[in-house]
């Protein structure tokens, strides 16, 4: 089985400390690590999480020679509506394969913080759910959408809950697929936090949209969960009549075929 895992973290993020070199050996196929960039970011006092770009490029130029183009480059940039022109900037003149768009935090809290856990889960939802909507009209350059339900993890919401909120989760839907970008199915967010119904639901909204194109990511901060739960993911793929995934080089979409991820290959 080749995994092509398009959401993963090395030690080029501040929350992991895995090497290129480990993911290498773990898994044979093309690799692209989607480092932090988070501004102002809660879970670090408001320090900045910026990655490296010039010593992330020379790493990745260095092992591609070893490793004959197996790294691709890429980062998940975390929206705040106060970080919108740092972003940018941040971004002019950088090269990236894919970029991962991604809603961690207010300018107060990121969502896996324990007082998000203290709050009304409607409210959350009600906060959480607009800057999804605000991060996917504001970056046209991003390729995936990345964890639809991160502001939800620490709650367990239910299907009929999160129906509650399709008007603005069909926006989001739809402003994903006006600005071909692929939606992804966060394995972590599945079958880590349980929300694998919720995924369903949204995936059976975005195939009646007309949505088409979906990525695949653990977001693995260590090899043990690389490719975490992928034969689940493409199995219920297959079940939205979905036979493919969207990967990115040089930001330039291909289709992968699931069949090519499937363990008899
Ligand atoms: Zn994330
Ligand atoms: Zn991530």
């Amino acid at each position: 089985m080749t995994v092509y895992d398009q959401h993963m973290h090395t030690l080029f993020s501040p929350d992991s400390s895995e090497t290129f070199e480990e993911y290498l050996k773990h898994s044979p196929g093309v690799l692209v690590t989607t480092e932090h960039l988070d501004f102002n970011d809660r879970f670090r006092e408001g320090k900045d999480t910026l990655l490296d770009y010039e010593q992330y490029s020379a790493t990745i130029d260095q092992l591609n020679e070893s490793y004959p183009n197996r790294i691709r480059k890429g980062i998940e940039i975390g929206y705040t509506k106060e970080s919108y022109e740092r972003i940018q900037n941040y971004l002019t003149g950088k090269e990236f394969d894919v970029q991962l768009l991604s809603v961690h935090q207010t300018n107060e809290y990121d969502f896996l913080q324990p007082i998000v856990k203290e709050k009304d889960v409607q409210d959350v939802m009600d906060e959480y759910f607009p800057l999804l909507l605000e991060a996917v009209t504001r970056f046209p350059t991003a390729n995936v959408l990345a964890h639809f339900d991160y502001g939800i993890r620490l709650f367990n919401v239910s299907v009929a809950e999160l129906q509650g909120h399709q008007t603005i989760l069909k926006q989001v839907l739809q402003k994903v697929i006006d600005k071909q970008m692929a939606f992804e199915l966060n394995t972590r967010s599945m079958y880590q936090y349980g929300n694998v119904a919720l995924y369903e639901q949204m995936i059976d909204w975005y195939v009646a949209l007309g949505g088409k194109s979906v990525s695949l990511g653990s977001d693995a901060h260590s090899t043990d969960y690389y490719g975490y739960h992928f034969e689940d993911a493409i199995a219920l793929l297959e079940k939205y009549g979905i036979s493919s995934v969207t990967v990115f080089e040089k930001q330039q979409p291909t289709q992968l075929p699931l069949s090519k991820m499937k363990k008899s290959n």
